[in-house]
């Protein structure tokens, strides 16, 4: 039996618990989505008002120059290069993760003409697979996407296999990949390998060169704490560097922008994935997401996310033994992201419930209740208070209030 002493004693313990300190966190809110949405840095307002009023409002269009604003979006990309392992200058920033799936899906089966499958997953996030065969359609019908279901990706992989499309954690159950091992086996059978590290950067040690990845592509506002709609970001391996053809050739990657030439001619390297201007306030925004997670931090946070991801489970079968809950979520560490996934029944109206009552987590179609897990604000008291809240509601049945019923836009 776990007692909240206990759990206190540990936030006591540790190393990571002044983290919190950055972040504006609202009382009576325990906050387990920072998985979809990463809480407000509290150097972000002043950053943005300072971007606003200065830099915008009296520096005008000299502030491209003056306040660096055209390098900006290389910078924070330099950054994130760090944080998922890889080599300098292989990291864009810019446009959604979607479009970005786009770019570099097309980027890699240029590399692979003569094949013609996109390899994914059919629970894979739906934006891959509808951009995946979006862009099958758009190439002319050669090209398929090859969706399928369970886990016998590695097996799937043959000789017509161009790229393996995959996300690294499933957005629904938190389950991870093996990262190395699928790049190893797509290229074994000379495939290429697309990662979407949408639930994966910012949230484990990530070593992209070390494990010859090929593209990758993530989120700037989930644990990189960018704000809403950030900017996403597009990894190529070096080695790709020179055979690199992205679909949309922006004047913003072209080699020389400024000296608007008739014909595009592409930029050195990662540059050329930049397409149009890029949104400053939006930029200004996730550097100061950035500047929150300290790259070396990254091991020890991620053992404290599996290890409160694994009260969190305990807890829950501590105070609601007979609620029906049945765990979605794969126990063994190594074959689990940063979120604590539940499957009930009655998963969206508990999930409502439970945000009227301060813990906010989400729900996920068909039957998941998910809690995001994250560390640099997390404490292991919150868990405690968040398995005796949803307790409360369970026992109380209040879940079962009409209101909570009610489906939103947004889950
Ligand atoms: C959140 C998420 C996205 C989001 O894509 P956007 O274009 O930023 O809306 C993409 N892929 C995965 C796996 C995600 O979890």
């Amino acid at each position: 039996m776990l007692a909240r002493d206990a759990l206190a004693a540990l936030d006591t313990a540790d190393p990571f618990v002044s983290l919190r300190d950055a972040f504006v966190l609202p009382d009576g809110v325990i906050y387990l989505d920072g998985n979809s949405l990463g809480p407000l840095p509290r150097a972000t307002a002043g950053r943005i008002a300072a971007v606003v009023e200065q830099e915008w409002g009296q520096g005008l269009i000299r502030s491209w120059n003056d306040a660096g604003w055209i390098d900006l979006a290389s910078r924070v990309a330099a950054k994130i290069a760090v944080l998922i392992g890889a080599e300098p200058d292989t990291v864009a920033v810019g446009d959604s993760t979607s479009v970005n799936t786009f770019k570099a899906l097309a980027a890699a089966l240029a590399l692979r003409p003569g094949r013609h499958t996109i390899l994914s997953q059919q629970d894979n996030f739906p934006t891959d697979l509808y951009v995946a065969d979006g862009l099958a359609r758009l190439l002319g019908g050669e090209h398929r996407l090859h969706a399928v279901p369970g886990d016998g990706i590695a097996e799937a992989i043959d000789p017509q296999t161009a790229v393996v499309l995959l996300t690294h954690v499933n957005y629904r159950t938190g389950a991870l990949h093996d990262l190395e091992a699928i790049t190893n086996a797509a290229h074994a059978r000379g495939a290429l390998v697309i990662w979407d590290l949408a639930h994966s950067a910012g949230a484990m040690p990530l070593d992209l060169a070390g494990s010859n990845a090929d593209f990758a592509v993530g989120c700037g506002y989930k644990f990189l704490n960018g704000g809403p709609g950030a900017p996403g970001f597009l990894y190529a391996a070096p080695r790709h560097h020179g055979g690199l053809s992205f679909p949309l050739t922006g004047w913003l990657g072209h080699a020389a922008p400024f000296a608007f030439e008739a014909l595009y001619r592409p930029a050195p390297g990662i540059a050329r994935a930049v397409v149009g201007t890029p949104p400053i306030l939006s930029l200004a925004a996730l550097d100061c997401g950035l500047d929150t997670i300290a790259p070396g931090a990254l091991p020890g946070l991620r053992a404290k996310s599996l290890r409160q991801s694994e009260l969190l489970v305990e807890l829950v079968a501590q105070f609601c033994p007979s609620a029906g809950f049945v765990l979605a979520t794969p126990a063994e560490r190594s074959r689990r992201g940063s979120q604590v996934s539940l499957h009930h029944e009655h998963a969206y109206e508990i999930m409502q419930a439970l945000i009227e009552h301060g813990v906010i987590g989400d729900f996920r179609v068909p039957d998941i209740l998910r809690f995001g897990i994250t560390p640099m604000t997390l404490r292991y008291a919150d868990l405690w208070d968040a398995a005796t809240i949803l307790a409360r509601i369970m026992d109380s049945g209040v879940w079962r209030e009409a209101k909570y019923a009610v489906r939103r836009t947004v889950t």
